[in-house]
């Protein structure tokens, strides 16, 4: 028998040719569009240590906090041109309804590392306004059930926790919060209590007073269509519960807290096996508008860039820009499930 090649001999046959070859080309563009959805995941920052993640289906929300309150505390002037109304300590903590929902469309899960109101505060709003599920400690939990999330979106999370939910899993990492602004060298808050738990009988309105409890730290390491990413939401780890995990992403808590923790960039760095991108989070000014130059920011931020470049040359940095998404592929499948 003699091999034949199929080729068109006649402009019908052509015509058939050039169908079966766009039928192909499509549905390996279509395939390779549906392997793509399957291991790519969207991170968006929020500002503060505010993030989306998502895979174009699934919506993880960790902290956010869009209301960007005008709080005037020592240290951190308010904006000239902030033509909004002060916050201050005794007034009510109220969410800028408008602002978050110029951004926040929907959420399926809400992460929450602590009760600090620039992690918390507009979570009950984003909860009850899209059905999300909220994880974070009693403390947090406590806050976000008085604040009227229905019980049947509540889940309280300890470190340690490995959680599957089917379309992503985490793993709830026992965490600590940066200390500076509590220690002694620079106290922030006089009259505020030591870390304590948000009450569970607290009753709503609460002031930006009631919420200055942190309620314990956690941190959480999603898995997400093939793509891991270990989240921060302070200045501060334990070392032991971050030792070997392998994220392809870290976001890492950058403001200046950071500087009153032993070595700690290139200690993270190399316990988590010198990750392939790290992004900083809580680096910004965040009692000003979305509007307002963060230039001095990110100016600041760079000795921590710096930091990172030096204890782990590879990897790389992206100072992110609100709501502008930092896509991430899956790397190897074969890779170790930590
Ligand atoms: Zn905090």
């Amino acid at each position: 028998m003699t091999e034949r090649r199929a080729k068109p001999r006649d402009s019908k046959g052509m015509r058939k040719y050039f169908l079966a070859m766009a039928f192909f080309l499509l549905a390996g563009a279509m395939l390779s569009g549906y392997a793509r959805a399957q291991g790519e995941v969207r991170l968006s920052y929020l500002g503060t240590a505010g993030w989306e993640i998502t895979n174009g289906k699934t919506v993880i929300l960790v902290d956010p906090y869009l209301s960007r309150l005008k709080i005037v505390t020592p240290g951190e002037p308010v904006a000239a041109d902030d033509d909004r109304a002060s916050v201050g300590l005794d007034d009510v903590a109220r969410p800028d309804t408008a602002v978050i929902d110029a951004h926040i469309k929907r959420a399926d899960y809400i992460l929450l590392t602590h009760t600090h109101i620039d992690h918390v505060l507009d979570t009950p709003y984003i909860a009850r306004k899209t059905g999300a599920t909220v994880l974070g400690t009693e403390s947090t939990i406590n806050f976000a059930r008085a604040s009227g999330v229905p019980e049947s979106q509540l889940m309280i999370v300890k470190g340690g926790d490995d959680l599957e939910f089917g379309v992503f899993s985490v793993r709830v990492i026992p965490s600590l919060h940066g200390i500076l602004r509590h220690s002694p060298h620079a106290s922030y808050f006089p009259s505020t209590p030591p870390s304590t738990i948000f009450p569970h009988d607290a009753k709503a309105p609460f002031r930006v007073r009631d919420l200055v409890i942190e309620g314990g730290t956690l941190a959480y390491f999603i898995r997400l269509s093939g793509v891991k990413v270990l989240v921060f939401g302070s200045m501060n780890y334990i070392e032991r519960e971050v030792d070997g995990l392998r994220p392809d992403v870290a976001i890492i808590g950058a403001a200046v807290e950071r500087r009153e923790i032993y070595r700690y960039t290139p200690r993270l760095l190399r316990d988590l096996g010198d990750p392939r991108l790290v992004l900083p989070t809580h680096w910004d000014r965040f009692n000003v508008p979305y509007s307002t130059s963060q230039e001095p920011a990110i100016q600041r931020v760079q000795s921590f860039v710096a930091e990172v470049k030096t204890a782990s040359p590879k990897t790389q940095v992206i100072v992110p820009k609100y709501f502008q998404p930092i896509v991430v592929k899956a790397q190897d499948r074969a890779e170790r499930r930590k």
